[in-house]
This record gives structure tokens, C-alpha cells and sequence, in this order.
């Protein structure tokens, strides 16, 4: 017997949440529900995180959590209680299969079957966010070591369980050479762990172009978390329906289950959602508590149940589809097919799943980090950069000289373009003049001297090399 946690959710969510419920308890498993309530109605409530204190509790003690679908309501400063579960509770993987189940859910895309593995706590979704200047907002794209080994090792120990071929990267590393290229660096090293299996790269623009045309040639795709956001709702949705993929949140210690839709909430009351999605995260629940013949078992009734035509709106067809059924309808249809196996789709079999090989991440020895220079941001609404230049060159504290400036990243001076659009938002750069070295205090001193001479600086990144290594982007045509 497992306890978990369980919440219904909003719109669609308790309807798809008692057939799924419906299904795989009709099926046998084990399991211990406390139900909470989380979304809307707290949001509403006052709330702002939409979920309470206690629930907390809750998920922490029983550790595997089965959401529905919540709405976020709009504006008001309300949080996303998806993004916050998910680095909260350490959830770093989130695992997306989609497949395609042709001939019976119509698809461009008859031979699909890949599972997106998206990092799934950092990256662009720490929110970490700032205004600087009239012009000018900043969103902090963060990628770390432990995150990047993390995830990567786990897309290999999932193709490695599920008995997949090929692990596949994608980044836009040309361009973030730092972020992006740490992640494919990391996978690159983590690639050679496992020789069984095949790896590539492919730069997201046309990997993704890739993924919507020819789905075949991928089968498990792992990338940063925006990309993975994006590109498995694409993937789910070509298989036929958004509402057919389910997803997995895992963590060292919780786990959260979800459908990878939202709440539908102009479906909601009506009987007609596709209980698919969440029931394809329970079942991936299932598999993670160890139930794996009772998963087994309920995807093989459910692939049975699309195979005999039996249809939520979203996929039916006239021709492939026999009978066009409500969400409830849909449920007993699958509860009836329990222990029957698909004819014509490839029945599942999970008996001999293996456990995940998922060390623990091991801090590697620090390197030897050097301070090189100092980049400050300046809001300047002037639109020559040779007089910022000017301003600038007055405040060099002792050893320190102005090397460069970008506007948005491109190099406006020395040697500027006068086409070169520029806002008002300036980074200045500064490194030590020839045979001295910079200091934290210089850095100190070029901020009072910015303060004398009335320059608006807004913030500074300090330049390092990491064992002799360059660690900070060149300017864009430097
Ligand atoms: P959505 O996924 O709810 O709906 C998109 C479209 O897909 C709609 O046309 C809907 O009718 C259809 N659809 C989705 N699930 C379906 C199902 N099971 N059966 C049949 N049709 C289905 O996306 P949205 O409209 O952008 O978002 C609605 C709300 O859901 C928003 O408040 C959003 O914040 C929330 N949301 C929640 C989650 C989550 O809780 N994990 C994820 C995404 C969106």
C-alpha cells in the first residue's frame, strides 16, 4: 500500500481526476489517498501561492503527489503553484513521452514515439527578474553544473530503463556559448558513460524544426527548461491530441504525476475531457511506486480501448473513430477493457523495468577562480557612445581602463557602427591596464568614482577566469 496525495484541481480537473481514480483503483492498486485542496479556490482565497500550509505538510510526508490541472488565475501577483511544486520540492526531471497511436488518433506523424526530458528547476524559470532602466528589463538565465548532470544522467538512465536507442541534446549553445554550453558540455562527458547508447546535438532552432516534421528520427530528446516547455507541448500535441500525454516530475525524494494540459476550464462540467493525459501520469505513478503489473495492466487496457474506437472529442474522427463517449463513459470503457491487450498497437510490458541508477551529485574540487575585470551597467539616455566613452574614461580608478561598451550586447565603441540601434542601457567594460592586476577594491572605486562624476551605474558583473579559462561572453563583434 503507497500513500500519496492527491488534488483535483480546476476546470476539467476533477472530472479527468475521478476517472483516472476510477480506472487504476478498478485496476488494483495499492494506494492511500489524502486528497488536497490547491488552485483556484485558495488563489482566491487570498492565497497567492494557491496552497495552503498544511497541504504542504501533506505532500512532504507521503512524497508522491498525483495533480490535476489548476487554473493560475490572471494578473493579481499570483504564483504558479506548478513552477513552485516543482523547486520546492526539488523536482529536477520532468519526463514527457509522446506517442503517436496510428492508425486510430489521426496524426501527421504515424511512427512517433519520443519522450522529452526537460530540466525542470532552473534556466530562465528562476524568475529572477529586474527593471534597470526606462528601456530596459532583465531576466536571469541560470544554469548550473549539478542541474545540467543532473538531468542529462537521468535522460540516459531513463533510455537505459526503457530500452531506447539514441539520447538527443538540444541547445542554442552558437549563441549562449556560457549557459547552453555548459549543458551540452555536461552531456557531451555524460554521453561517454554509456557507449550502449547513441547521443547527438542539434542546435533547437532546427532540431526543434526537425522534431514537428520528422518525429521519427528522435527518441529521447533532453534540453534546458524553456525548450522543454515549449517543444513537448508540440510534441504532444502532433501525436493528435494535447490531451493525451502525461508527465512525470521527479525528484531525489518527492515525485508529482500530472497531465501535461491545463485546466480547459471552458470544458469543465460538461463530460467531454479526455481523462488520457492524467491517466497516462498515473500510470507513470504507478511504475515509479513500484506497482508496475497494475501499470501494465491499465496501459494495455487503455491502448485496447483507443484501438477499439472508443473516442473523447478531441480525437474522434469519423471513419477511424467507432463511438464518440463522455469522460465517464470513457473511464468504464477502459475499467471493462482491464486485462485485455491492444491487437494491432504494441502492448507495454513493465515487469522487468529496472530501478533508475541515480547517484547523488558529487561537488567537484573548486578551480582556480581569477578576477579579470569588471563589466558595469550604466543607464545613460545619451545616444553617442563616443561621449560615454568620454564620461567613462574619467572615472579608470588606479590600473583599470575602459576596454569596450555594448549596447544589448553588440560592441558600440570602440569602433561602433553608426546604424547600431542603441537603448539606454550601457555595459561598460573594464579590465586592468598592461602588467597590473584588478581587485575587488578597484572595482570599488570605479563605482565611487561613477558616483562622482553623477554616472547612473545600475549594476556590476565581475569578470573571473576558472583555471586560466576565459568565463564571461566576448561582446557581439568583438
Ligand atoms: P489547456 O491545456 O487547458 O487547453 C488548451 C486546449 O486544449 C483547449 O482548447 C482545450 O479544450 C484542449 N484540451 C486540453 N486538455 C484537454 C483534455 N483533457 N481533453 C480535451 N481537450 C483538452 O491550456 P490553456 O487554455 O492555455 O490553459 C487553461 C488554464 O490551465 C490556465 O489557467 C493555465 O494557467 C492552466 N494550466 C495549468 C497547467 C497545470 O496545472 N499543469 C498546465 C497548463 C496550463
Amino acid at each position: 500500500m503507497t500513500r500519496i496525495t492527491v488534488a483535483k484541481g480546476d476546470g476539467i480537473g476533477p472530472e479527468i481526476m475521478d476517472a483516472t481514480l476510477e480506472i487504476i483503483l478498478a485496476a488494483g492498486a495499492k494506494l492511500e489517498i489524502d486528497e488536497i485542496e490547491v488552485g483556484e479556490k485558495v488563489y482566491l482565497a487570498g492565497n497567492t501561492s494557491g496552497i495552503a500550509s498544511e497541504s504542504w505538510e501533506t505532500i512532504r510526508r507521503n512524497k508522491i503527489f498525483l495533480k490535476a490541472p489548476i487554473t493560475t488565475p490572471q494578473g493579481g501577483g499570483y504564483k504558479s503553484l506548478n513552477v513552485t511544486t516543482r523547486k520546492f520540492l526539488g523536482l529536477y526531471s520532468n519526463v514527457r513521452p509522446c506517442m503517436s497511436l496510428h492508425p486510430f488518433v489521426s496524426t501527421k506523424h504515424p511512427v512517433m514515439d519520443i519522450v522529452i526530458v526537460r530540466e525542470n528547476e532552473e534556466d530562465l524559470y528562476a524568475g529572477i527578474e529586474h527593471q534597470q532602466t526606462d528601456e530596459v528589463i532583465q531576466c536571469l538565465k541560470l544554469i548550473s553544473r549539478p542541474g545540467c548532470e543532473k538531468i542529462v544522467r537521468y535522460a540516459f538512465e531513463y533510455a537505459k530503463q526503457q530500452n531506447r536507442k539514441k539520447v538527443t541534446c538540444f541547445t542554442k549553445d552558437n549563441i549562449m556559448k556560457q549557459t547552453d554550453g555548459l549543458f551540452h558540455q555536461v552531456f557531451d562527458e555524460i554521453a561517454k558513460e554509456y557507449p550502449e547508447i547513441e547521443n547527438e546535438h542539434w542546435i533547437i532552432d532546427i532540431g526543434a524544426a526537425k522534431m514537428a516534421d520528422t518525429p521519427e528520427i528522435f527518441d529521447v530528446i533532453v534540453m534546458p527548461n524553456l525548450y522543454g516547455d515549449v517543444l513537448s507541448d508540440v510534441a504532444a500535441q502532433i501525436t493528435g491530441s494535447v490531451g493525451l500525454a502525461g508527465s512525470a516530475n521527479i525528484g531525489e525524494e518527492c515525485s508529482m504525476f500530472e497531465a501535461i494540459h491545463g485546466s480547459a476550464p471552458r470544458r469543465a462540467g460538461q463530460n467531454v475531457a479526455n481523462p488520457s493525459g492524467l491517466l497516462q501520469g498515473a500510470i507513470m505513478m504507478l511504475n515509479h511506486i513500484g506497482q508496475t503489473e497494475i501499470a501494465e495492466k491499465v496501459q494495455n487496457a487503455w491502448l485496447k480501448t483507443l484501438e477499439d474506437g472508443i473516442h473523447t472529442y478531441d480525437i474522434f474522427k469519423d471513419g477511424t473513430s467507432k463511438q464518440k463517449v463522455g469522460t465517464k463513459e470513457f473511464a468504464k470503457a477502459v475499467i471493462s477493457n482491464l486485462g485485455q491487450k491492444p491487437t494491432i498497437l504494441k502492448p507495454v510490458s513493465y515487469a522487468n523495468n529496472l530501478a533508475l541508477n541515480l547517484p547523488k551529485y558529487i561537488r567537484k574540487p573548486a578551480a582556480k577562480k581569477e578576477l579579470v575585470g569588471v563589466d558595469i551597467f550604466v543607464h545613460w539616455s545619451g545616444s553617442n557612445p563616443n561621449e560615454l566613452a568620454e564620461k567613462l574614461k574619467r572615472i579608470e580608478s588606479n590600473g583599470t581602463k575602459l576596454t569596450m561598451i555594448t549596447n544589448r550586447g553588440i560592441k558600440v565603441w570602440p569602433d561602433g557602427f553608426k546604424e547600431t540601434f542603441c537603448t539606454d542601457h550601457w555595459r561598460c567594460r573594464f579590465k586592468p591596464s598592461e602588467n597590473s592586476e584588478i581587485n575587488k577594491s578597484n572595482i570599488i572605486e570605479l563605482l565611487k568614482n561613477a558616483l562622482n562624476e553623477n554616472i547612473d551605474s545600475i549594476k556590476t558583473e565581475n569578470l573571473y577566469s576558472f583555471d586560466g579559462k576565459t568565463a564571461y561572453s566576448l561582446g557581439q563583434g568583438q
